[in-house]
C-alpha cells in the first residue's frame, strides 16, 4: 500500500532526490481547509498553515535520504501524500547505517523547535514580522504541527519512525532478521493499540485513522514476509572467499541466481560465474543482502564463456 510513482507527479529534484506529490494530496489539502475556515481572520492563513505542514513533512523526508546517502546507501526519492511522505531510502545493511538513516528525520522536527520558537520570540520581543493576531496564531499552529508530527513519528511502533529506531538498536544485539522479526510482531500489536486510541480520542476522524492504521499494518506485515526471507538467508552457508563490494557481506550459498541462458538456477560462485548447465556466464551479479548489482568482475569472478565449471567450497 506504498505509494507509487504512477499516482503522482513531478514537483523538483534537489540534491539528486527527485519529489513528487501524490493527486490524493489535493484532495486531503481541500478538506482539512475547508475545515479549518475558522482559525484565521482570511484565508490565505489556512493555505500558509497547509504549505507550511507541508514544508516540514518535506524537510523530515529530505532528513531521511539525506542521512542514508551519508551512510553510502540510495536515496533518490520522495514522494509526498496525504498521509505523510515517504522517502525510499536504502542504506548499507549495517545496524548503524539504518539507525541513522532513521534517527535524522525526527531530528530534523527537533532541529525546528528552537526555529519555531526564536520567530515567535522575535515577533514578541522585537515585533519582528507581522504584528496581526493570524501571525501569532500561525507561529503556534507551526509549533504544534511540529510538536505533533515529531510525538507522532517517535511512537515506538513499528513501522514509524521510533518503531524502527528500537529496531535498529536491536539489530546491534540479535541480528538483522531477528530484529525485524520483532518489530514487525510488536509492531502489529502496537498498531491496534494505536488504532484504539486514535478512535477513543478523535472518533469524528475515523476514517482518516482506519487509512492511516491499515497503512501502518501493512506495512508490518511486509516486514515479517521480509525477516523470514533474510531469516532464510541466514540460514545458508556462505562464500567466504568473495564478498559484496557494497555491504561487504559473503554470498550465500546455493542455486540462487537464475541464468538467463537456460533459466534454470544456479550458484555462480562455485562455478566461476558460468551456469553449469548451458555453459552461459552471468555478467552481472546481484548481492542477495543488499541487492545491488556488481559486475562478475567486481566479485573477484572472471567468467569466460565455455569455461569448465570449477568448485568452490562453501
Ligand atoms: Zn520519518
Ligand atoms: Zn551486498
Ligand atoms: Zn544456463
Amino acid at each position: 500500500m506504498l505509494p507509487s510513482r504512477s499516482g503522482s507527479f513531478p514537483l523538483f529534484r534537489f540534491a539528486g532526490v527527485r519529489v513528487y506529490l501524490h493527486w490524493w494530496w489535493f484532495l486531503f489539502a481541500a478538506i482539512d481547509l475547508s475545515v479549518r475556515t475558522r482559525a484565521y481572520t482570511s484565508f490565505a492563513w489556512n493555505v500558509a498553515e497547509y504549505l507550511s505542514l507541508f514544508g516540514i513533512v518535506l524537510l523530515h523526508e529530505f532528513g531521511h535520504a539525506l542521512a542514508c546517502r551519508q551512510t553510502g546507501g540510495k536515496a533518490d526519492e520522495i514522494i509526498l501524500w496525504p498521509l505523510g511522505g515517504v522517502a525510499f531510502v536504502q542504506p548499507p545493511p549495517r545496524p548503524a547505517a539504518e539507525l541513522w538513516s532513521i534517527a535524522a528525520g525526527p531530528l530534523v522536527n527537533v532541529l525546528l523547535v528552537p526555529v519555531i520558537l526564536g520567530f515567535s520570540w522575535a515577533r514578541g520581543e522585537f515585533g519582528w514580522g507581522l504584528d496581526s493576531p493570524d501571525y501569532r496564531r500561525f507561529l503556534s499552529a507551526l509549533f504544534w504541527i511540529n510538536a505533533g508530527l515529531l510525538a507522532f513519528n517517535l511512537v515506538p511502533v513499528y513501522p514509524l519512525d521510533g518503531g524502527q529506531i528500537l529496531r535498529s538498536i536491536l539489530w546491534f544485539f540479535v541480528g538483522r532478521a531477528r530484529s525485524l522479526r520483532i518489530a514487525a510482531i510488536s509492531g502489529a500489536v502496537g498498531v491496534v493499540a494505536l488504532a484504539a486510541t486514535l478512535l477513543v480520542l478523535q472518533p469524528q476522524r475515523w476514517l482518516f485513522t482506519l487509512l492511516i492504521t491499515g497503512f501502518l499494518g501493512s506495512h508490518c506485515l511486509s516486514g515479517f514476509r521480509h525477516s523470514r526471507q533474510l531469516q532464510a538467508l541466514e540460514r545458508l552457508p556462505r562464500h567466504p572467499g568473495f564478498t559484496c563490494p557494497e555491504c561487504r557481506m559473503s554470498p550465500p550459498g546455493g542455486p540462487l541466481w537464475r541464468c538467463a541462458g537456460c533459466h534454470q538456477g544456479f550458484d555462480p560462485f562455485s562455478t566461476g560465474g558460468v551456469c553449469p548447465h548451458c555453459r552461459t556466464p552471468r555478467s552481472v551479479i546481484p548481492c542477495p543482502h543488499c541487492g545491488t548489482d556488481h559486475p562478475a568482475s567486481a566479485w573477484g569472478l572472471a567468467p569466460r564463456r565455455g569455461a569448465d565449471p570449477r568448485v568452490i567450497d562453501v
